[in-house]
């Protein structure tokens, strides 16, 4: 015989950032919930975040830092819950923090204090927890006999899953499905394209996603270039598609990393070249012919190391003085000086990828923002059924911006549901 299914308020799919904060706000209102989680342990993110100590917010957070089709969308949900209100949480807890560049805020300890955190509200509002749940189907109940002016009272469950739970088949329902179960970014750490599956089958649109904040590969003989640089890193601006990011770039052995290249890669698309300013706010032209100036028997070389690594300045030279090598900067012309020093304020070049899914901080697009409640995020045409965190398409910059949008997204989901 089979077993009528167990009734909850609110079922969270995804037991990350934005689930856990979802999960406990709904919990903090009076609601039943249940957290489905795929995976043995739970908010693997959080802890692999910001090198292990989370960079779990910023001082300064505005619609600016996110990408989205609809860059409003964001807006209400981040004013909702801001990062003082997560700021006051972490103190409350007691965790100590510290602020970095570009006002990020990272753990001093650990990201598990996070994790920690977000576990004990969850427990004190009464969260049921389940890990090693696989969800092998969802459907909508077909609910009879109230009119549509009264759905929004009715308090009857609208979904029922099917989950295998510890290799046990069970069946759960609930009046609110809330899918929080991330992106495809990382798939070892719980990256997944489940939540897409489900928003098609409620007959939602999903827009095109790519990976981002994500590393860049060469497949030409610059590959060999960046092997030989590995480990070199050093503050530069780079460009792409009108948007510029002032940072660390970081030679790999497979191409350029670091985090100015993990922000441009949220504006690059396959095909586009980039531009390096290998030196900042020193305009090189004017610099180089100061130099032949003063120093007019050095040699170029000699002079670049001053502002520039010394390996770099090799590669730079075999591929832009190549002849010249070994020649004093008085046999440059001045045009040629000038070339070089343009060259060295706009170097573009072209990557053949980046890594992927892989190795990618976030995924681009997502759940299309036309589909769903910015003020409550619920989706449009199929009630109770509710997306926060990256899922969506709102994407953040690099520096704490993704985990305010799962904490923004899923607080206020959490007051909904
Ligand atoms: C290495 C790394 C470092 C990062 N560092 C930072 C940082 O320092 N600061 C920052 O702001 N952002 C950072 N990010 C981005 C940030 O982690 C994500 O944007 C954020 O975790 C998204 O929250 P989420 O709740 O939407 O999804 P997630 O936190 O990814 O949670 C989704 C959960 O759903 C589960 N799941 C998936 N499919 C199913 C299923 N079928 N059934 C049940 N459960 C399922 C997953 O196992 C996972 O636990 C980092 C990302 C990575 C990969």
């Amino acid at each position: 015989m089979q077993s009528s299914p167990t009734t909850y308020d609110v079922i969270v799919l995804g037991a990350g950032a934005s689930g856990l904060m979802c999960a406990f706000t709904a919990a903090q209102q009076g609601r039943r919930v249940l957290v489905l989680e795929r995976a043995n342990k739970i908010g693997k993110k959080i802890l692999m975040s910001g090198g292990g100590k989370c960079n779990f917010t910023n001082h300064f957070v505005e619609a600016s830092n996110f990408i989205s089709a609809n860059p409003h969308f964001c807006k209400s949900a981040l004013n909702r819950y801001t990062q003082w209100d997560f700021i006051a949480m972490v103190e409350r807890y007691g965790i100590d923090y510290e602020e970095r560049k570009h006002s990020q805020l990272f753990c001093t300890k650990s990201a598990k204090e996070i994790l920690a955190m977000l576990l004990s509200e969850c427990d004190l509002a009464g969260v049921e927890i389940k890990t090693h749940s696989e969800l092998e189907s969802v459907e909508a109940i077909e609910l009879k006999g109230h009119s549509e002016k009264h759905q929004h009272d009715d308090k009857r469950s609208r979904y029922l899953l099917n989950i295998k739970h510890d290799q046990q088949s069970q069946k759960l329902q609930c009046q609110s499905l809330v899918i929080a179960t991330g992106a495809l970014s990382i798939p070892s750490l719980g990256g997944s394209g489940v939540g897409y599956d489900i928003a098609q089958q409620f007959g939602l649109n999903v827009t095109q996603r790519r990976a981002g904040l994500v590393p860049f590969m060469f497949s030409d003989a610059f590959k060999a270039r960046c092997e030989r640089l590995s480990g070199l890193a050093l503050e530069v601006e780079v460009t792409c598609n009108n948007q510029s990011f002032t940072e660390n770039i970081l030679f790999t052995h497979r191409g350029l990393s670091g985090p100015v290249i993990l922000q441009i890669s949220n504006y690059w698309y396959p095909g586009d070249e980039i531009s390096i300013d290998l030196l900042p706010g020193l305009t090189m032209a004017d610099w180089l012919l100061q130099a032949k100036h003063k120093e007019a028997k050095s040699l170029l070389r000699t002079v670049l190391t001053k502002k520039l690594a010394k390996g770099l300045v090799a590669e730079l030279q075999s591929l832009f003085w190549p002849e010249q090598a070994d020649k004093p900067l008085a046999e440059f012309s001045d045009k040629q000086l000038m070339s070089i020093g343009n060259t060295l304020n706009n170097w573009t070049l072209k990557p053949s990828a980046t890594e992927g899914y892989r190795t990618a901080e976030v995924t681009l697009g997502g759940i299309n923002t036309d589909e769903v409640s910015s003020k409550t995020m619920e989706a449009t045409k199929q009630q109770g059924l509710y997306f926060t965190g990256e899922i969506l398409d709102v994407s953040g910059h690099l520096g704490g911006f993704n985990f305010q949008w799962a904490w923004s997204s899923g607080y206020t989901a959490g007051l909904f549901v």
